[in-house]
C-alpha cells in the first residue's frame, strides 16, 4: 500500500483533514489539482470565514488556533435585523460568559497556515498540481489516477476522503449522486473600512432580496456578504464605489457610521449542493463535496470541521487496513445526519423566511426577532447552536492541545 489516506481536495476542508489525520500517526496524501505552491495567497479568494466557537476549540486542539489568533477579529455581539420593520435580537458572548462567540478571518489568512501548517507534518505528502483523474476500489484498497505536473501516476490508499469540493469528481467516480437547489441568489463578497475602531460586533440583515451580513475584521475593516437576486448583484457589481456605498446605506443603515472605503467586489453565485450519501466503500465525502451550503448563516466550513472530529474520534486507534472500516464509515454517515440536516434546513429556513417581502412572513420575521430577543432560554440556545454545538460533540472540540 502507498499511504494510510489519500485527501483529494487541498481547499480549507482538506488541509485541516490532512492534519487531524497526520496528527492520528497516519501517513496522508493529498492531491490538489490547482498549484497551491505557485499561488499568491492574497489573490487565492476574497470571502472572509466567521470560524464558529466549536470550530476554534478544533484548531486549538490541532495546535493551530496560536498561528491564526493574530489574523482574527472576535465577535462578541451578534445583531439580527430585517429590513423595514421593528424586531432585532442581540446575542452576546458575555451572556454565555465567553470573551467571544466565533472569530472572522480572511480566506487568505487561514488558507495559507493551513498549508504552512500541513507542509511542516513530515506525515503529510502534498503533491500539488494532481488531478485525480480516476478512482476504483475493491475491498481492501482504493486506487487512484491522476496527473502530476502533466505526467500521469497512481496510488492505493486505504482510506480515500474526498475533500474536492461542490463540483466533486471523486463523488461522481463513487458513483454518489447529488441533488441541487438553486436559490436565484447571488452573494457579493468585499470589505469595507470605517472610520471607528470596530467593536467585535457582527451584523446580520435580511431583506427582501436576500441576507446581508457585516462581519468584523482587524483594522477597523468588514467583512461584507451580500446577498441579492442575480440581476440585482449584477447591477451592484457594475456600479461604481460610490453608488455600491449608498445602496448599502440604504439597505443596512448607519450603524457603522460612513464606510470610509471599499475594496474589491467578487461576486459568488450560490446554490445548495448535497451529496445523497457521505460513504462508499472505503471513501468518504466531506466539506462541500458532501454538503454545500447558502453562506447565510456562516455554516459551511465550520460544518466540515464538526465533520472532522467525529471522522477523527471514529478512526482513532483503528485498523484502517481491516474489513472492518467500512462499518465504521457507515457509523459515520450515520452520527453526521442529524448535524448536517440541521444546518442544511437552519440555512433554507432563513433564506425562505427572510428573503421575501410576502406580508404576513414579514410580521412573522419581525415578531419572531422581538421575541427571540426577549426570551434569554431560546436565545442561549440559537447562540449554542450557531456555536456549533447544536449536535454531538467530538474530541477536538474539547480544544485542549494549546
Ligand atoms: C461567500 C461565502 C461566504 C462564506 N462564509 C462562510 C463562513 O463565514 N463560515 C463558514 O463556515 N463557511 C463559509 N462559507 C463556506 C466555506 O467557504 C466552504 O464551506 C469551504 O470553503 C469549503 O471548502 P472545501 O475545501 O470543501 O471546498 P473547496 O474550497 O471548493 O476546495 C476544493 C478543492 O479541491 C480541488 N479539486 C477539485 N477537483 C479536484 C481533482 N479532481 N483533483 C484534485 N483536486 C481537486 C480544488 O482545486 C479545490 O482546491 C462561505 C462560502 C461563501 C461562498
Amino acid at each position: 500500500m502507498d499511504v494510510d489516506v489519500c485527501i483529494v481536495g487541498g481547499g480549507l476542508v482538506g488541509l485541516a483533514a490532512s492534519i487531524a489525520f497526520a496528527r492520528q500517526g497516519r501517513q496522508v496524501k493529498l492531491l490538489e489539482a490547482f498549484d497551491l505552491k505557485q499561488a499568491d495567497p492574497a489573490e487565492l479568494d476574497a470571502r472572509s470565514i466567521a470560524l464558529s466557537y466549536s470550530t476554534i476549540q478544533i484548531f486549538q486542539s490541532l495546535g493551530l488556533w496560536q498561528g491564526l489568533r493574530k489574523y482574527a477579529a472576535a465577535i462578541t455581539d451578534i445583531h439580527v435585523s430585517s429590513a423595514g420593520h421593528f424586531g432585532v435580537t442581540r446575542l452576546k458572548a458575555s451572556d454565555l460568559q465567553l470573551d467571544a462567540m466565533g472569530y472572522v478571518i480572511e480566506y487568505h489568512h487561514l488558507i495559507q497556515n493551513l498549508l504552512e501548517a500541513a507542509e511542516k507534518e513530515p506525515n503529510i505528502e502534498l503533491m500539488t498540481p494532481a488531478k485525480v483523474i480516476s478512482v476504483q476500489q475493491n475491498n481492501t484498497f482504493v486506487t487512484l489516477q491522476y496527473d502530476f505536473a502533466g505526467n500521469p501516476d497512481s496510488l492505493n490508499a486505504a482510506l480515500l476522503v474526498a475533500a474536492d469540493g461542490a463540483g466533486s469528481s471523486v463523488r461522481e467516480h463513487l458513483g454518489i449522486t447529488a441533488e441541487t437547489m438553486e436559490y436565484n441568489q447571488a452573494a457579493i463578497v468585499t470589505n469595507v473600512k470605517i472610520k471607528q475602531p470596530s467593536t467585535g460586533c457582527a451584523f446580520e440583515r435580511f431583506t427582501a432580496d436576500g441576507p446581508l451580513a457585516l462581519l468584523p475584521l482587524p483594522n477597523q475593516r468588514y467583512a461584507l456578504v451580500w446577498t441579492n437576486t442575480p440581476l440585482r448583484t449584477d447591477a451592484l457589481m457594475q456600479s461604481s464605489d460610490a453608488v455600491f456605498m449608498q445602496q448599502l446605506y440604504r439597505k443596512f443603515g448607519y450603524r457603522l457610521g460612513l464606510f470610509e472605503q471599499i475594496g474589491t467586489r467578487v461576486r459568488f453565485d450560490l446554490k445548495l449542493t448535497r451529496a445523497s450519501r457521505l460513504t462508499a466503500g472505503r471513501a468518504v465525502l466531506i466539506g462541500n463535496a458532501a454538503n454545500s451550503l447558502h453562506p447565510v448563516a456562516g455554516q459551511g466550513f465550520n460544518l466540515a470541521l464538526r465533520d472532522i472530529g467525529v471522522l477523527f474520534d471514529l478512526m482513532s486507534g483503528r485498523d484502517l487496513y481491516s474489513d472492518q472500516l467500512q462499518a465504521q464509515l457507515e457509523l459515520y454517515q450515520q452520527k453526521r445526519a442529524d448535524d448536517q440536516n440541521q444546518a442544511v434546513t437552519y440555512g433554507n429556513g432563513l433564506v425562505e423566511l427572510f428573503s421575501n417581502n410576502i406580508p404576513v412572513l414579514s410580521h412573522l420575521r419581525a415578531g419572531a426577532l422581538a421575541a427571540l430577543d426577549l426570551c434569554p432560554l431560546i436565545k442561549q440556545e440559537v447562540s449554542w447552536q450557531g456555536m456549533g454545538y447544536g449536535s454531538g460533540c467530538s474530541s477536538l472540540m474539547r480544544g485542549t492541545s494549546e
